[in-house]
């Protein structure tokens, strides 16, 4: 069964006109429920993420500030987020639903979270709406479990994972890959185990081609049994952050080719969702819909 973790909290308010769509948390599953691609029982409520887990990746003064609401004005601003008692609360839960949902991916081949993706997630600093790098603290806990001993993250937002690269930097258990756009933020990346920058209105084709060259070679080189994948649709052509030039349907055929390289191969996956911040709210949730379709058909 494909297992989501989900809970209404993931929609967090925020101050009026704020940039991010908040709303597309609400609005996923519902539209997913209405079309018949999951019902409730696919889903499951992550409760709150323990400290132990925050502090297997993040250091301790940041986790200090962030509890205790003593992140400075401008370290705040940095995040994107106004920083609030309920915000930390959400962010432990989106990522101990990333947690859940890795241990599921090893009972069903895969598991997702309507959230998460957080990769702009330092060890000592939040940026870009990401306070606690999920996938990081997620890979932290199947190494330290041994339910994993070498994990590929493929990261496919249009920002770079830069977080997760320095986490990891040192790392050699969890093999860090970004494709990303070359000119999108952030202008000081950092380095992946494996980083391929895109130009600018970067097509289908163009993209679709260098996945599918570069993921069975990476997953040959590295024969990771267990894999991440942040699925960010910021890569459409229509997303109002991103640079890329992709359609709807070529994000589709991107989840595609990394879902069925996973179930060939038999290595676990967990999807974390990723950016999106397309105009139309409608398109947002349709590629983030079609993660979940392609599941659903390839698993189960
Ligand atoms: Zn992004």
């Amino acid at each position: 069964m494909l297992k989501i973790a989900f809970r209404p909290e993931y929609a967090h308010p925020l101050p009026k006109n704020h940039r991010f769509p908040m709303e597309k948390y609400e609005l996923l599953p519902e539209q997913l429920l209405y079309e018949g691609t999951v019902t409730e029982d696919n889903f499951f409520s992550p409760d709150l993420l323990s400290e132990s887990e925050i502090l297997a990746v993040h250091k301790k003064d940041y986790w200090d500030k962030l509890k205790n609401l003593t992140l400075s004005r401008k370290e705040e601003r940095r995040t994107g987020f106004p920083l609030s008692a309920a915000l930390v609360e959400r962010e432990r839960i989106i990522n101990q639903g990333t947690i859940d949902a890795a241990n599921y991916a090893l009972q069903y081949g895969v598991a997702m979270n309507i959230a998460g993706g957080t990769h702009h997630a330092f060890t000592d600093r939040g940026e870009g709406f990401c306070l606690l790098n999920d996938i990081a603290i997620a890979a932290q806990y199947l190494l330290r479990t041994a339910k994993a001993k070498k994990i590929l993250v493929v990261d496919l937002d249009v920002h770079q994972g830069n977080g997760t690269a320095e986490i990891f930097q040192d790392n050699p258990y969890v093999f860090t890959f970004s494709m990303h756009g070359k000119s999108n933020y952030p202008m000081h990346k950092e380095t992946s185990d494996l980083d391929i920058e895109l130009e600018d209105k970067t097509d289908d084709k163009t993209y679709l081609d260098l996945l599918r060259k570069t993921l069975p070679r990476l997953i040959d080189e590295q024969e990771p049994d267990f894999i991440f994948f942040q699925s960010g649709v910021d890569v459409l052509a229509t997303d109002k952050l991103g640079r890329l030039g992709m359609s709807i349907a070529g994000c589709k055929e991107r989840d595609k080719i990394v879902f069925e390289h996973c179930y060939n191969n038999e290595i676990p996956v967990v999807v974390s969702m990723g950016g999106g911040y397309s105009k139309k709210i409608a398109h947002i949730i349709e590629a983030h819909a079609n993660t979940y379709r392609l599941a659903q058909d390839i698993y189960f």
